[in-house]
């Protein structure tokens, strides 16, 4: 923050400018009063004495009023005091300044978090306005000043209200504004857990499967080709039963990042079951699928998944089927499917068209 600009982080926030506060001040018209009045008005009607002794009586007043009495239970009456009997030494005081309005709307925002009823607290902002004019009245001899300082006080009281009023909404509809946000970011979440795996961050079961009823629409409206590669990693039983499972799992990850590098960036893959993959490419014949799927075959099988101090052995075995009119999102699957098991049954490692 620049030297010499006072904080107001309030009024920032709110866009309380000088604009602003100048249209409040004249509404209110509260601009013709001067600085004088303001120091009359402290100087016989709220000093400490005067001021603790009408807080004394506003205290006498609400605790006679079941639903404030029964809110202010739950606070420190001591300190409330206190804070009152500031904010009444305080009353008027550089009303034209910003720091003015940001006590003002500090208090207002103050009161909405704790979960003051505004008209709560606009009823005690006139209860004290009473009392002070009580006082004006009891005091002031002359009757010019007397009329000058009643008006004062009404005016001053109606700039409170109207400033409480104005940052009260404003900070529930923030708060609001941050429960909005905090539900997005968890439904976002959400959609991010239902929509990718866990594991292996590549699209999950779900995802993968309505990825696939729309790429065969696609397919069978424009009859661009569409090839389904079906991944199994080979002999993965091994690799768990003599690394460990939390190695497995990082060998899958460590794979997925593998079938990942090896693809185009709208390619999708997902992880279909448990060391199995599926991988739709769109838009490409089969053979460029299955040079597709050779390159994947490659990058698995001929650098070893380092673990620590181990090396892992790795290979996938692929099936590929191609998008024929008439099939469905199981048909596809399953030639898929069936195509991978002849590359199982043909020694592994290699991948297999149907
Ligand atoms: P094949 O070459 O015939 O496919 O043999 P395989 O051992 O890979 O096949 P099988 O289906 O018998 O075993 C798959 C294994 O994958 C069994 C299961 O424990 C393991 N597996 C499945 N999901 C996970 C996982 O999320 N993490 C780990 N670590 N292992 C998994
Ligand atoms: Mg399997
Ligand atoms: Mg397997």
């Amino acid at each position: 923050m620049p030297a010499g600009k006072p904080a107001t982080p309030l009024c920032d926030q709110f866009g309380f400018d000088a604009g602003w506060r100048e249209a409040q001040l004249d509404l209110i018209g509260l601009q013709p009063f001067s600085r004088d009045q303001v120091r009359l008005l402290h100087e016989r009607i709220l000093g400490t004495d005067s001021a603790t002794a009408i807080i004394d009586r506003f205290y006498q007043q609400v605790m006679q009023h079941g639903q404030a009495a029964e809110l202010l239970s739950s606070f420190d009456i001591g300190h409330l005091r206190e804070r009152q009997i500031q904010f009444l030494t305080g009353f008027g005081r550089w009303f034209k300044d910003v720091e003015y309005f940001e006590s003002r709307a500090t208090l207002g925002v103050t009161h909405a978090r704790v979960g003051v009823p505004l008209s709560l607290y606009v009823a005690a902002v006139g209860l004290l306005q009473s009392l002070i004019l009580e006082a004006v009245l009891e005091r002031m001899d002359v009757r010019e000043e007397r009329r000058l300082l009643t008006e004062l006080v009404v005016k001053l009281a109606s700039l409170d209200i109207a400033l409480a009023t104005e940052v009260y909404h404003r900070a529930r509809i923030d708060d609001m504004g941050r429960s909005l946000k905090k539900l997005e970011h968890q439904q976002q979440h959400l959609r991010q857990q239902l929509e990718q795996d866990a594991l292996t961050a590549t699209s999950s079961r779900t995802s993968l499967l309505r990825g696939l009823e729309t790429a065969i629409g696609r397919a069978a409206k424009t009859g661009q080709p569409l090839v389904v590669v079906m991944a199994d990693l080979d002999h993965f039983k091994v690799i768990n039963d003599q690394h460990g499972h939390l190695a497995g799992d990082r060998v899958l990850k460590d794979v997925a990042a593998r079938i990942k590098a090896a693809l185009r960036e709208f390619d999708l893959v997902g992880r279909y079951g448990g060391e199995e993959f599926v991988i739709l490419l769109e838009n490409t014949s089969l053979h460029t699928a299955h040079q597709v799927a050779e390159r994947i075959r490659r990058r698995i099988g001929t650098e070893p998944v380092q673990l620590g101090s181990a090396t892992v052995e790795v290979t996938i075995s692929q099936g590929l089927a191609i998008y024929r009119q008439g099939d469905d999102v199981p048909s596809l699957l399953k030639r898929a499917d069936q195509a991978m098991y002849r590359a199982k049954a043909a020694g592994r490692d290699c991948v297999v068209e149907d």
